[in-house]
């Protein structure tokens, strides 16, 4: 993370730039200097433009599910930021993730201890 944060801090400040988180790009048509592009985006359920990244959420959110960024290896909530410095600093919401009927918070740990 310590040659790529940041080159992913100045592209998120960047001017003429525009973050298309969790995007697929479904179609490109026209040629050099002229292209049109077609994106299928996928909701974060999170509007990203208010979201201050203060992790709130992720400690009262109670659905446990499997790390999205270290491949399962260790736990993280339903609410979450895929890492500590991604950009934007925001969280999102995993679809399809729902609590065992009556499942309080608990806390969940990380790799080496750390929080989500
Ligand atoms: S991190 Fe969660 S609680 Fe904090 S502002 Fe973003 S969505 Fe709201």
């Amino acid at each position: 993370m310590c040659t790529i944060s940041p080159k992913l801090v100045e592209t998120g400040r960047h001017l003429n730039i525009a973050l298309l988180t969790d995007s697929e790009v479904t179609k490109v048509e026209g040629e050099a200097g002229n292209f049109r592009v077609t994106l299928k985006r996928k909701p974060r359920y999170i509007d990203v433009s208010k979201c201050t990244g203060c992790s709130d959420c992720a400690q009262v959110c109670p659905v446990p599910i499997a790390g999205r960024f270290d491949e399962g290896m260790a736990q993280q909530r339903a609410a979450f930021k895929l890492y500590p410095q991604a950009v934007p600093n925001a969280y999102a919401i995993e679809s399809g993730a729902s609590p065992p009927a009556g499942t309080p918070a608990q806390p969940v740990s990380g790799p080496k201890g750390t929080s989500p």
